[in-house]
């Protein structure tokens, strides 16, 4: 029976989670579960799989479930603040971490997962994007399994040898190459992106996901993010990386070989497959989803990315080329200008003007240590906010 703490139960991720875990009771038993505030939702997770533990991060709402739960039959403890987001992803009864807390928020306790070698489903993008040669360090050090969650890399994770990160100069591979859908807006110049409205943002042709991440897949951030994600994990250098547009999401990624061979994990686009193959890996569970009819799902399209209308694509890649804190920095400010988008403050074209602007202001600098990168974080957003109205 393998334990589980989820962190970010209540989002996206979290709840497509619960959604596999529920099919398999023999398999698995939950643990923990940890929410930042939607306490509906977490109390009704509660009654259905009666964690040990669960984590409220705001102190207020902790209360107010501590209160809806008494006087119920069930045993789950209540805690609340940060700090015990990472003492359930440390704790010694917990197998399996899944990491899904979104943004920067969730790199603390990603990386106090890593360090206690425990196995981590990594679904927060933060952990390598922020702190890559940290968190890294933290899994080879310990000795915790990482498996990738973001479809895409998931997607490369099953398309690569299972000894890869044993031995990754020997396996031949030529390029890793990430898949985009491209979002929502597709095709469009930068005139029409001029007038496009956060509610036309959110709303993606293929996933359902958070807020954030629907903003980041419209500006191709999300593909930016992942390239450096991609390069952490995966000990690739950028130069063989690539992104093609693949508008039907159905190929979730791909490895090319020096060979001339080229592997790739196909499916549906439903976050249970990769969230089933990591809970299981090695073993494949039943997730959900409905199978890919290829018959069906009719032709497959490749469309080179657009860097001119989609300068944040182009920004992650000279971020990650630069390292250090530059990646962090480029985090920190996509973060601010993604928040003030949906807050209406700035304009969708703005986003990568805030970024750049950011980038080319604060200083690079080395990366030791998670002080390191919180820093180079918390100047990015400082600056980053000044630069909104301008
Ligand atoms: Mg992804």
């Amino acid at each position: 029976m393998q334990k589980l703490a989820i962190l970010g139960s209540t989002g996206s991720i979290g709840r497509n989670t619960l959604d596999v875990v529920a099919r398999h009771p023999d398999r698995y038993q939950v643990f923990a579960l940890a929410a930042h505030r939607r306490i509906d939702l977490l109390e009704a997770q509660i009654r259905t799989f009666n964690p040990a533990v669960a984590v409220v991060v705001d102190p207020v709402a902790a209360e107010t479930l501590s209160l809806r739960l008494a006087g119920s039959n069930l045993t789950t403890e209540i805690r609340s603040g940060a700090d015990a987001i990472i003492s359930i992803a440390q704790d010694a009864a917990v197998d399996t971490v899944m990491a899904a807390i979104v943004g920067a928020a969730g790199l603390p306790s990603a990386l106090a997962a890593a360090e206690a070698g425990k196995r981590v489903l990594l679904a927060n993008k933060e952990a390598l994007v922020m702190a890559g040669p940290v968190f890294m360090n933290a899994v080879r050090q310990s000795g915790a399994l990482l498996l990738p969650i973001d479809s895409e890399h998931n997607a490369i994770f099953q398309s690569l040898p299972a000894d890869y990160q044993q031995n990754p100069g020997r396996h031949g591979v030529a390029h890793i190459i990430l898949t985009a859908s491209g979002g929502p807006f597709r095709g469009y110049d930068r005139k029409r992106l001029l007038k496009v409205t956060p509610e036309e943002a959110v709303s993606h042709p293929n996933w359902a996901m958070g807020r954030k991440i629907s903003v980041d897949s419209a500006t191709l951030m999300n593909k930016g993010l992942e390239v450096i994600e991609a390069h952490y994990l995966f000990g690739i250098d950028p130069e063989r990386i690539r992104v093609v547009v693949h508008p039907q999401s159905t190929i979730h990624s791909l490895v090319q070989y020096i060979d001339g061979s080229v592997l790739a994990e196909l499916g549906a686009p439903d976050m249970r497959t990769p969230i089933a193959h990591a809970l299981g890996w090695p073993d494949r569970i039943e997730a959900g989803v409905p199978m890919l009819d290829l018959i069906s799902s009719g032709s497959f399209d490749f469309l080179p990315p657009d860097l001119e209308a989609f300068p944040c694509l182009r920004l992650a890649f000279e971020a990650l080329r630069s390292a250090g804190r530059a990646p962090a920095i480029l985090n920190a400010a996509n973060e601010i200008a993604v928040a003030a988008f949906l807050e209406r403050q700035i304009g969708f074209v703005d986003i990568p003007r805030v970024i750049e602007e950011t980038l080319t202001h604060i200083p690079n600098g080395p990366v030791d240590s998670l002080a390191d990168v919180l820093a180079a974080d918390a100047a990015a957003r400082v600056y980053a906010q000044s630069r909104l109205a301008v």
